[in-house]
């Protein structure tokens, strides 16, 4: 028998792969729940915690729980069952059960989200949008990431069908013709209309993301830049079955898995 894994082990992995420096400066990152010197043997990942996610993480023994969106996320100053998350933070303490969220260190990490939605993409010289530091350590890190389509110019009708592949969805919206060439792709994971401007600045004519407002979506055509909005959920939670199995990778000893039972709260009907 080897050394017990500790959570402090899982959690200054998760920190290699996906540094908390790197998260914006308003998010919540890192070890949440939880005790550094519990063995653990069993993760879930999830993009979301919900009552549902719980359930599901009690009834499947996880010990640990990785999860994109982080629990808690603002301060609290009371933690009781008469609100939603300070129930399920009680739920998971009296269930042994640890909470670690990577959040937007994840988002921007050199293989986070991001790099993987551009190499799904095949970008190619694929570069933030923006750059954390000019430090030649941190080239390739920070915030989205834009590119260019690797065979050349193409339709943006099918570069959504590439999307809606390597997503593995059936439904997105547009904005901007089908017809449109597209060069250059800029993607930014989750509500992430923000980045638009800079989109436009490193000459994108296209921004994939997981959801705006009306307005940005106004005014990115108005400026000629299609958008894909693939929907908050299927942007980011591929990347969680991904470290589920990163996970495994490193750990024999450790069964990982990510959320069977977790769904996109915004359902596309026809
Ligand atoms: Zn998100």
């Amino acid at each position: 028998m080897g050394q017990p894994l500790l959570l402090l082990d899982i959690c200054d992995r998760l920190e290699s792969f996906a540094p908390v420096c790197l998260a914006e400066d308003w998010d919540n990152v890192g070890l949440l729940l939880g005790d550094p010197q519990q063995e653990i043997q069993r993760v879930m990942t999830c993009l979301t915690i919900s009552p549902d996610i719980v359930d599901e993480a009690i009834k499947s023994q996880a010990q640990l729980v990785v999860t994109h969106h982080p629990l808690p996320f603002r301060a609290m100053k009371k933690i009781t069952t008469q609100t939603i998350a300070g129930e399920m933070i009680l739920r998971l303490i009296q269930s042994g059960i640890a909470v670690y969220s990577p959040h937007t260190a994840f988002d921007s990490a050199r293989e986070g989200i991001n790099q993987q939605l551009a190499e799904g993409l095949k970008l190619t010289r694929i570069a933030p949008l923006i750059q954390r530091s000019e430090s030649s350590a941190e080239i390739g890190i920070g915030s989205g990431r834009f590119g260019e389509i690797t065979e050349g110019p193409m339709e943006l009708a099918r570069v959504v069908e590439t999307v809606k592949q390597f997503l593995g969805i059936n439904s997105l919206h547009i904005v901007g013709d089908g017809l449109k060439s597209i060069h250059r792709i800029a993607v930014a994971c989750g509500a992430a209309g923000e980045f638009m401007s800079t989109a436009l600045e490193k000459g994108c004519d296209c921004l994939l993301l997981g959801e705006t407002n009306f307005h940005t979506c106004l005014e990115a055509r108005s400026n000629g830049l299609a958008l894909i909005l693939t929907g908050h959920y299927a942007s980011e939670r591929f990347a969680v079955e991904k470290l589920a199995h990163w996970l495994s990778q490193q750990y024999s000893e450790v069964t990982c898995w990510a959320s069977r039972e977790e769904s996109d709260p915004v359902r596309w009907i026809s």
